[in-house]
């Protein structure tokens, strides 16, 4: 608490009330993480429960000069909610309710730490559905979904977060409390506030409330997965698919040193296949029925080797397994992990894997890599083990990947944002003239510089 006067943190315990301020080393470390695993201690935590406290947190850090970094779950993966620059962490944990599902205007309205997952369960009790579908979604916040447009699997046919924010209330860095966009579908009065929140990684402001479209649930689901021979194989495959005209509502796929990985993490015998897609269809039963047969014929048409179906939720959960066991099988391979979430053009995934098998020879590292193939984002681990002299060659491969994504036509990141992690490389993607233009947005809301500083920009 080296930077707060004892005035200082009396005035927050003030706002908050003391229960709700942590000092303790333990807190301040345990709340400087997240899905990134870098740390830095924060010198306050803040517990506000109300959106009045947390503007009131806000004046004062804006009076104060104090940073301020907004934090959900802590699952992010660029390091957006760790405190590199101290001063108080504002945890929303306490802002949890789901306050309304509205069935005739679908929509629900939440504070901003409703869970993912919960509130996808809350809707589809009533035959409603919330797609947006982040592997964190255990976990992960709304608010921390909102805030760096997560993506998941039915993104393909969904789309990611920002698509279903329809309003939002936020508090500005000043302390001003402002509401955005509302419950209609449609909405073109005045600039897009709640799109421009929308990604903004806890920059531009806090968000302390959302209200989200919802969908009727689809009736009904199948899940089919195609074994290929290799990457390149199954990359034709997402080609083949695309120009059958099939709309999956996913489109995932595991290459081989992935499949190796998760079989080894099993205790599994190697696997057969060198790559893998898990293609699910939802829909009418009819429909679905259709579409799955026409998925297994592009397949085949391009040499895949094997298929399995899956009807019900248990046997899809049991094909879905494989990509579950994805993250804790990688981290059984090499402990350093250098996680991407590059995007190209759909067109340029086999150039894209072509150039990943070059990038791991030429830097010597490990890249399994699997993701979301109908979105062209994919997760490309560069991992190596723990020395000075392999955490540099990740880091050269690293540089190596980003400027082959940027030739290609893709983007540096696709669902986990810049945060700190990737801001060294911004330049790669942007010119000068449209960072100048992003600061001076981020200026318009934060004058003074206060929230989540250290973020996003080099
Ligand atoms: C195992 C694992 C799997 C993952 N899979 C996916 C995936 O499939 N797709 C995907 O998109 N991401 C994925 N992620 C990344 C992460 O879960 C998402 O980025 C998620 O949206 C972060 O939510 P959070 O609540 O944990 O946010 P946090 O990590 O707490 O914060 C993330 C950012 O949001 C800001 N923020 C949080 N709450 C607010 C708020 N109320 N107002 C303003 N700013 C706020 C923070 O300042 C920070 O910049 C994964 C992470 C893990 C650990």
């Amino acid at each position: 608490v080296a930077v707060f006067s004892p005035d200082t943190l009396a005035r927050v315990e003030a706002i908050v009330g003391a229960a709700y301020v942590r000092t303790d080393s333990d807190a301040l470390l345990a709340y400087g993480t997240d899905g990134t695993k870098r740390r830095a201690p924060a010198d306050l935590v803040v517990l506000p429960g109300t959106v009045e406290e947390v503007a009131a947190i806000a004046r004062l850090c804006n009076e104060s000069r104090v940073p301020l970094v907004p934090r959900g779950a802590g699952t992010g993966y660029s390091g957006g909610a760790v405190p590199t620059r101290g001063g108080i962490l504002l945890s929303l944990e306490r802002l949890n309710r789901i306050l309304e599902i509205d069935e005739r205007d679908l929509v629900a309205v939440v504070e901003p730490c409703v869970t993912t997952g919960d509130l996808q369960e809350a809707v589809e009790h009533r035959g409603l559905f919330y797609p947006p579908d982040p592997a964190s979604l255990a976990q992960s916040s709304i608010g921390g979904n909102i805030a760096e447009n997560a993506g998941g699997p039915r993104g393909f046919k969904y789309g990611t977060t920002g698509r279903y924010v329809l309003g939002l209330e936020a508090v500005l860095p000043t302390g001003d409390i402002i509401h955005t966009g509302g419950r209609t579908v449609k909405n073109v009065v005045g600039y897009d506030l709640t799109s421009l929140t929308v990604g903004s990684e806890g920059t531009l402001a806090v968000v302390t409330k959302a209200i989200l479209r919802l969908l009727p649930k689809p009736a009904h689901t199948a899940l089919v997965r195609a074994d290929f021979s290799d990457v390149s194989q199954a990359a034709r495959a997402v080609d083949a698919l695309l120009s059958a005209r099939v709309v999956p509502s996913t489109l995932e796929l595991v290459d081989g040193p992935s499949l190796a990985a998760v079989a080894r993490h099993l205790g599994e015998p190697p696997p057969a296949a060198g790559a893998v897609l898990l293609i699910e269809l939802d829909g009418q039963p009819d429909a679905v029925e259709e579409e799955a047969a026409r998925v297994t014929d592009a397949c085949r048409a391009v040499g895949a080797a094997a298929f399995q179906l899956a009807r019900t939720a248990a046997e899809r959960q049991a094909l879905w397994r494989l990509r579950r066991e994805l993250s804790p099988a990688l981290r059984e391979i090499a402990p350093v992990k250098l996680n991407n979430d590059i995007v190209v053009p759909r067109g340029r995934i086999p150039e894209l894997f072509a150039f990943l098998a070059r990038l791991a020879r030429e830097h010597d590292v490990l890249v399994p890599s699997f993701g979301h193939a109908g979105d062209g984002n994919i997760h490309v681990n560069i991992m190596v083990e723990d020395t000075p002299d392999a955490r540099a060659r990740a880091k050269q491969a690293e540089q190596h990947l980003f400027e082959e994504v940027v030739r290609l036509g893709g983007v540096l990141s696709g669902e986990h944002g810049i945060g700190f992690v990737k801001a060294p490389y911004l330049r790669l993607q942007l010119s000068d003239d449209e960072i100048a233009l992003m600061k001076r947005i981020k200026a318009a809301f934060d004058p003074n510089g206060i929230l989540n500083p250290g973020k996003i920009f080099p």
